[in-house]
């Protein structure tokens, strides 16, 4: 049985935080799907293209991983995809209280899927999306924060 995970947020954008969440759980399953969490209602920074582009190019080497996106509940779509995983990372005890109720209530709609947690490494803990979309907007350089090599906005 393939060990398949979805590896769901809004990546907007990806950041050397989330990379380092991937990188470390590539040993421990067959497929990863990165999934960004779609909502038409809802604005982002950069466009669902965009952060498509964006993950798609950064791991076109590594045939362990996909990238797609979805606009129903996550659990829902791990069924859609056969997933048996949901792959979080937490930085904060904060983190830790919103994703063990979404968790537990994951795991009462599908038994099913299993919520797997790896803590951040120490330097990536501060390192959260908003603060990048910040850095970027007022026209910062947030380079040192994203993946090596990411071109930002293709
Ligand atoms: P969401 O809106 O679903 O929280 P995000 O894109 O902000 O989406 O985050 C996706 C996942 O990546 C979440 O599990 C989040 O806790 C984790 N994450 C975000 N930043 C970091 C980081 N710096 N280190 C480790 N995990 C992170």
């Amino acid at each position: 049985m393939q060990k398949r995970a979805v590896f769901p947020g809004s990546f907007d954008p990806f950041t050397k935080g989330h990379q380092n969440v991937i990188d470390r759980s590539l040993a421990l399953f067959d497929e990863i799907i990165i999934a960004i969490g779609h909502n038409s209602q809802k604005s982002s920074f950069f466009t669902l293209e965009q952060r498509l582009d964006m993950i798609t190019r950064l791991y076109s080497g590594e045939p362990k991983i996909r990238v797609d996106f979805y606009e129903c509940l996550t659990i829902d779509y791990c069924s859609k995809v056969e997933a048996g995983y949901i792959l979080r990372g937490l930085r904060t005890s904060a983190d830790f209280e919103y994703e063990r109720a979404i968790a537990q209530i994951n795991r009462k709609m599908n038994p099913g899927v299993e919520t797997v947690f790896l803590l951040t490494i120490p330097e990536f803990t501060p390192l959260n999306s908003t603060i990048i979309r910040e850095i970027l907007k007022y026209g910062g350089d947030a380079t040192q924060f994203l993946p090596d090599g990411m071109i930002i906005g293709k």
